[in-house]
Order: structure tokens, then C-alpha cells, then sequence
């Protein structure tokens, strides 16, 4: 048996699909449990939807999530180049050795005759396909159409009967007509390769054992086979995985989820969480675990187990697999991973301090606990890093409920036991013995002032967030307790006194 080998060939059109990342994980497995290689080759041939930067992109999303590759444009190794744009001489050539071996032949049809041909296909209710018309043109004819300057094509001789089948580990036979399958073209007019012709060279140079790709590849699997047949090679084992799907069982798609790893990793999931994520696509491990990392994930692959039923892309899985991944997550180093999204958000500077680094730690471990990406641990700890608040007001674009909260919150400022109780809190801040409030004494001091004003949290709690973070609901006060220290909290309650001319 020969070694394994697995790819992945992206072609750069655009940003780099989650999609990519998907199969790649697949085939990283696959080849790590059958100690073989995996290789990335970038397909450019068509220069119409090429992407300038889409490559480097590629490269720059599939490192981030840590999907290395062995053999790559990049990198290089002992079958490349890897990039299809450096290897163009190579397609015609075959493509030339397959005519002389009557496999394929050239095609003189003009775009006019194309064009008319599928109109009446289509007028008698026919597929529209090509009739082989050049298939049997003399060498005569072909020269002189060749020396009389005429542009060709070639095509691939496909048998008019029979079937060609596929035989996929996860699907089984999968079985076409030949009759059904077009003579593909193979080189075409301007003399570039199809990415038929080009993607079976490759796999076959490159030796490719095991191609294991998206779903949507399956009706070019038979024209792939028959390459193979018509090259004399052996083909490579397809494994075709299931497509990922939007909730309506649709393809996935731009208009319904986000599709670019870019979006994926700005939006601050972390690799670990997508992998996982990725992982769990129409797969389980066998030890039944939801929350793995890339290794166990590796380690442990095994083909059989794909199923094929297309797993829905669910954003809200994602959000919890990834926010079980930043709960696992060495502490330091996930904070350190979300100060550009904090930076972004304008709550830190270009440096921190070393204080306000320790206060950063203690926002990133609660918040944590919530929040499923970096980006909305950013975006909801505002509350946590400005020390000068307002009372609010009732604006216009609130609803009945927020309204009603802060018609609530304005009553509960003039009511007299909640007043009491604020002072009480305000006391036994200015007392406290240490900077730093635990949550537990939070919670205690939070505990004790109702005791000591004879009230509940219902008619407290509301004025005192409002007093501390100027938000009639929202966090916590004890993690606000615990995150701003005690010095902080008289400067929040300070800076309301001198605003408003109140006494707490
Ligand atoms: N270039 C194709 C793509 O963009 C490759 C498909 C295959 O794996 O054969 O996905």
C-alpha cells in the first residue's frame, strides 16, 4: 500500500470559506490516522475569478486555526510547485498525449454553433450536453482546421454506454450513465486547463490516494474517473463529505450565515472553538465528547463515523462549543487574546499598566462565564472601565418595558428606605478594610446593608446599579464590586453626589 496522502486545493475567488477549513480538518484527520501527508495546492486556473490577496488569506485563516499543511505553495516540498498558475505548460501536454492516444480529440465548434445546439436541446425538452460533432473529424481535417488558424478545444472521449460508478466509503455506489456525461473539455481556447483536467494531473502527480471533498463535487466525480481510465492511472479513493447547511436545509450560504473564516475570527471565536465546532459537522467522536480540541479530535478520527445527512451550521452551537473553549482557556492568555477587541471597542490605549492589565484578567474571567466570543466580552464590559455616569432619562426610541424600568428607577431615587440603604452601602464601603471586594464579600456587603436598612433587593438594588454604573438594570453589583475595588466605588458614588446635588 502506498503512503497516504491528502489535500486540500482551494481556488483563491474570494475570501476564504469556512467550508475550506471544514474539509481541510477532515483530511488533516484522516491522513494523521493513517500516518500520511497532507498538502495544500492553491487551484488558479480560472484567471477570471481570481482574487488577488484571496491566497495569502488562505494561508493566513487555516494557520490561524492551526490546519498545517506539510507541502504548499508556501512552504514547498517534493511534488510542487503547488500553485496551478506554475505548473500551466504540464495540462497541455497531457492533454496532447490523450488525443495521440484517442482518448480525446479536438473540438473546432464555435461558440455560435454551441449556443444553437443547446437552444434546441432545449426547445425539444432535451439536457443540454455535446453531440460530439468534432469526435470524428479525419487527421486531415484536424490539421488543416489547425494550420487554417481555427481555435480548438480538446475534449474527453466519453464512452457513449455503459456507467460509471463511484464507489464512496460514505455513500456507497453511486452510479451514472455515460450517455448522461458530457465530452468535458478538457484544454480549453486560450489553451488553460479546466479544473477537471488540471485537479486529476495533479492528484495524479502528486500522488493523491484519498480525495475527500465537499458533496457539491460529486457530479464531477464520473467525468474524474473516467480521466483516470483515459490516463491509465489509478484513480484515488473519493470520500465525499456532506455539505454544511443553513436552518432551512439549504447550502450554506453568504445571504443566511456568515461564510468567511475572516468573519469568523474578527467576530473573536477562538480557533479552538470553531475547530470543535467544525468537528462536530455531521461527526461525533467515539468517546461521545462534545468539547475537544484539534488533537483528541485527530487522534481519535475515524472516516467511518461521517455521516452524511447535512449537519446544520448553527451559530448558536457555535456560540456555546466556543464559550466552552474560552471558559478552558489559560486565563492570561485569553486576555491577552481580547485586548485588540477591547482596544477596538475604545475602553484601553496602545499600552496598559500593569494595574489596569490585573484589572483586565479580573473583566475576562467573569465575563467569560457569559459571553460566547471575545468581540461581546468586549462589548459588554463597558460598564466596567468609565467611573462618570448619568442618571437616565426616557428618550424616545424605548420601548414600554425600558420605559417602565426607568419611570421604576425614578420613584425608587425619592423613596426613603432605598435612600437609607444606599447610605448604608455607601458606609460600609468607606470602611471596608481592603481595595479589592471579593464577589463573596460583595455579595455580603450587598446582603448586610438590607439586613441594616430593614429592606429587599427590589427596591434597592435598582437605585444602587443606577448610582454605580448609571443603568437601571444590567450586571451585577457585586461583580462591579469585584472589579473596581473599593476606591473606584466612591469615586462612581462621588461623582453622582457633585452631579446631582444628593446625598447618599
Ligand atoms: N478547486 C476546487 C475547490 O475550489 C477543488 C475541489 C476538489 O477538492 O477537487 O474546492
Amino acid at each position: 500500500m502506498s503512503k497516504v496522502r491528502t489535500r486540500i486545493a482551494p481556488s483563491p475567488t474570494g475570501d476564504p470559506h469556512v467550508g475550506t477549513a471544514y474539509v481541510a480538518l477532515f483530511n488533516i484527520a484522516f491522513s494523521h490516522v493513517n500516518n500520511g501527508d497532507f498538502l495544500l495546492r492553491i487551484e488558479d486556473t480560472d484567471q477570471n475569478r481570481y482574487t488577488k490577496g484571496s491566497e495569502q488569506t488562505i494561508f493566513d485563516t487555516l494557520s490561524w486555526l492551526e490546519l498545517n499543511w506539510a507541502e504548499g505553495p508556501d512552504i514547498g516540498g517534493d511534488f510542487g510547485p503547488y500553485r496551478q498558475s506554475e505548473r500551466f505548460s504540464l495540462y497541455g501536454d497531457y492533454a496532447k498525449k490523450l488525443v495521440e492516444d484517442t482518448e480525446a480529440y479536438y473540438c473546432f465548434c464555435t461558440n455560435d454553433r454551441l449556443e444553437k445546439l443547446r437552444d434546441r436541446q432545449k426547445s425539444m425538452g432535451n439536457a443540454p450536453g455535446y453531440d460530439g460533432h468534432c469526435r470524428s473529424l479525419t487527421k486531415e481535417e484536424i490539421e488543416k482546421k489547425i494550420s487554417d488558424g481555427e481555435e480548438y478545444v480538446i475534449r474527453l472521449k466519453m464512452p457513449y454506454d455503459g456507467t460509471t460508478i463511484i464507489k464512496d466509503r460514505l455513500r456507497g455506489d453511486i452510479t451514472f450513465d455515460n450517455d448522461k456525461i458530457d465530452d468535458q473539455i478538457l484544454l480549453k481556447g486560450d489553451g488553460f486547463p479546466t479544473y477537471h483536467l488540471a485537479n486529476v494531473v495533479d492528484d495524479h502527480l502528486m500522488g493523491i490516494t484519498h480525495v475527500i471533498r465537499a458533496e457539491e463535487w460529486i457530479p464531477s466525480t464520473p467525468k474524474h474517473i473516467q480521466l483516470y481510465k483515459a490516463f491509465k492511472w489509478t484513480a484515488p479513493e473519493f470520500i465525499h463529505m456532506p455539505l454544511l447547511r443553513n436552518s432551512d436545509k439549504s447550502k450554506i450560504s453568504k445571504r443566511k450565515n456568515p461564510v468567511s473564516l475572516i468573519w469568523y475570527k474578527e467576530e473573536g471565536y477562538l480557533k479552538e472553538g470553531l475547530i470543535n465546532f467544525l468537528g462536530l459537522m455531521g461527526y461525533s467522536l467515539p468517546n461521545g465528547k462534545e468539547i475537544f480540541t484539534l488533537d483528541e479530535f485527530k487522534e481519535s478520527f475515524d472516516i467511518n463515523r461521517v455521516s452524511i445527512g447535512g449537519p446544520v451550521f448553527d451559530l448558536v452551537k457555535l456560540g456555546w462549543v466556543n464559550n466552552q473553549h474560552m471558559r478552558l482557556k489559560d486565563l492570561k492568555e485569553l486576555t491577552d487574546l481580547s485586548i485588540p477587541f477591547f482596544r477596538a471597542k475604545g475602553l484601553i490605549g496602545d499600552t496598559l499598566s500593569d494595574k489596569e492589565y490585573d484589572t483586565l484578567v479580573k473583566i475576562v474571567a467573569l465575563q467569560r462565564e457569559s459571553c460566547n466570543t471575545l468581540k461581546e466580552m468586549a462589548e459588554t464590559s463597558e460598564v466596567y472601565f468609565q467611573d462618570s455616569y448619568s442618571f437616565p432619562n426616557i428618550v424616545e426610541e424605548m420601548d414600554k418595558k425600558e420605559i417602565a424600568s426607568i419611570e421604576r428607577l425614578h420613584t425608587l431615587m425619592k423613596d426613603e428606605e432605598a435612600i437609607k440603604a444606599i447610605n448604608i452601602f455607601h458606609e460600609k464601603i468607606k470602611n471596608y478594610p481592603n481595595e479589592d471586594i471579593s464577589i463573596e464579600e460583595g455579595k455580603k456587603i450587598l446582603a448586610d446593608t438590607l439586613t441594616q436598612a430593614g429592606t429587599g433587593p427590589g427596591k434597592v438594588y435598582m437605585p444602587l446599579r443606577a448610582v454605580l454604573t448609571g443603568l437601571p438594570k444590567g450586571v451585577d453589583l457585586y461583580n462591579i464590586l469585584f472589579i473596581i475595588g473599593k476606591e473606584r466605588t466612591l469615586l462612581r458614588i462621588a461623582n453622582m453626589i457633585n452631579k446631582y446635588q444628593i446625598q447618599f
